[in-house]
């Protein structure tokens, strides 16, 4: 059966934007049907033409700016807005923060919690170059080895050597790595065929520190010319301290592989958090905003109300940077995390620091908070910092039945975030404070923030 639909494929049309979507898309409405136009902000005229229909919404393409928006940012080059790398860099950066207060705002109305309010998006004063990791494809474009990002839901790579966001340093270092890959021919990897060598450059810069770390993430053993490669890539990039190979030999879109192989210099960089040292190898994870970050975790240790005298709970504790940073003001912190490997990162990385109070397990957290809770554990305050999907429900009832008095949700995901709250108000608990996002990701549509709940 024909669906019939308010608009057709290559129809032109004059409107208004009147939304922005969580994606960074205009839209339009034609008789309540959406059409998403990337590029256009709300209360801007334009004229599109419909490159897409589907039932219950279409995609469409600017083809005139009648009236521009007075939040609209010129950007010369639409590469960065193409590309996953800054899909909300046509919007002034005060906007940005707006729109992402805003959906946090517009989740709580639709779950009839508008009562709790939500703070100004904690922003950076220079919203650009923050990132201190990159991870570049690399691809033979018309017989050339480029670097580069991928459009958005595409593997055609868009060949870029300023990415915007990232460490300057770490742009350049992608580019004498480049250089180097092109004057020795070593083959990019062809996903196609399954040959070649290099797959993908990963760089690493400690924003304290300034040491830099270079995985070339190889499909092959064996990179042809590796030592004059080396040798040239320790002797041009500043603040070098590591290079490293990692063999992925797998068909798959998983960028690294299990097997670390030390080129030159150490196996791992170091950098600093809240004044706490962390040893970062090529498969930690950590954080990529550092000024950031340590806004984010100060607001979270500082709505935890630590006097030295609390015990913490650290769900979701990656490699242990908040429960480290909390442990200064508790008297003990435990930390649970599904990944061994950083677990044992928690646990060396609590060692070199000194800190005696952390302890550390790998589990699930919905699991083991259900086991510290028959074993009788009784935190005073349980921090989480789940991944996009939220908190398990069991965790949630496990913390009905500890009864920690404070609860801070650190989260990605407004959406899961608001589900998981009125899952607390189920379980005795309410937001005390307003909601704080602390801008993480400066040109993406990314939304973190830190909620406070406490026991009613
Ligand atoms: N707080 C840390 C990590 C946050 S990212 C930091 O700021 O660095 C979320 C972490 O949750 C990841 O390390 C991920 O591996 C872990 N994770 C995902 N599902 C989990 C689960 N069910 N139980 C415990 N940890 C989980």
């Amino acid at each position: 059966m024909k669906v019939k639909t308010p608009v057709y494929k290559n129809d032109h049309i004059t409107s208004k934007v009147v939304d922005l979507t969580y994606q960074g898309n205009g839209v339009i409405k034609v008789e309540h049907y959406p059409i998403f136009v990337p590029n256009t902000l709300p209360g801007e005229e334009v004229e599109i033409v419909v490159t897409k229909v589907t039932r219950n919404f279409a995609w469409g393409k600017m083809v005139k700016l009648i009236s521009k928006s007075p939040d609209r940012v010129e950007m010369k080059d639409q590469r960065y807005l193409q590309t996953g790398i800054a899909p909300l860099g046509n919007l002034k950066y005060p906007a940005q923060l707006k729109f992402k207060r805003h959906q946090i705002q517009e989740l709580l109305e639709k779950a009839h919690l508008d009562d709790i309010q939500v703070a100004p998006t904690m922003g950076m004063e220079h919203p650009y170059e923050y990132r201190n990791k990159a991870q570049v494809p690399v691809k033979l474009i018309k017989g050339q080895l480029q670097t580069g990002f991928y459009k958005r839901g595409s593997h055609d790579l868009v060949p870029i050597e300023n990415f915007l966001i990232q460490d300057p340093v770490i742009d350049q270092t992608i580019k004498i790595v480049r250089d180097q890959l092109r004057q020795y021919h070593i083959q990019p990897y062809d996903e196609q065929t399954g040959r070649g060598c290099i797959r993908t450059v990963m760089v690493r810069r400690g924003y304290y520190s300034h040491e830099v770390m270079v995985v070339l993430i190889s499909n092959t053993k064996k990179i042809p010319h590796v030592e004059e490669i080396t040798k040239e890539i320790s002797a041009k990039v500043p603040g070098i301290k590591s290079i490293v190979q990692n063999i992925n030999s797998k068909r798959t879109n998983k960028l690294l592989g299990d097997v670390n192989h030390t080129l030159w210099g150490q196996d791992t960089i170091n950098d600093q958090l809240l004044g706490i040292n962390f040893t970062i190898s090529p498969l930690s994870f950590y954080q990529v905003n550092p000024q950031q970050t340590e806004r984010l975790y100060e607001t979270a240790i500082q709505n935890a109300g630590l006097d030295g005298t609390q015990t913490v709970i650290d769900a979701y504790c990656g490699i242990g940077t908040i429960s480290l940073a909390v442990a200064k003001h508790a008297k003990k912190v435990y930390g649970v995390e599904i990944v061994p490997a950083a677990i044992e990162d928690a646990k060396m990385n609590a060692k070199n620091n000194g800190i005696a109070n952390a302890e550390f397990v790998v589990g699930k957290a919905e699991e083991q908070m259900a086991k510290w809770q028959e074993e009788g554990l009784k935190p005073d305050v349980l921090i989480v910092d789940p991944p996009r999907k939220g908190l398990g429900e069991e965790l949630i009832e496990a913390t009905g039945k500890m009864k920690p008095e404070k609860v801070i949700y650190v989260s990605c995901n407004p959406a899961t975030l608001v589900r998981d709250i009125q899952r607390f108000m189920d379980q005795g608990y309410h937001v005390t404070k307003p909601i704080q996002p602390v801008d993480q990701f400066p040109q993406t549509t990314h939304v973190e923030s830190v909620t406070v709940l406490e026991r009613a």
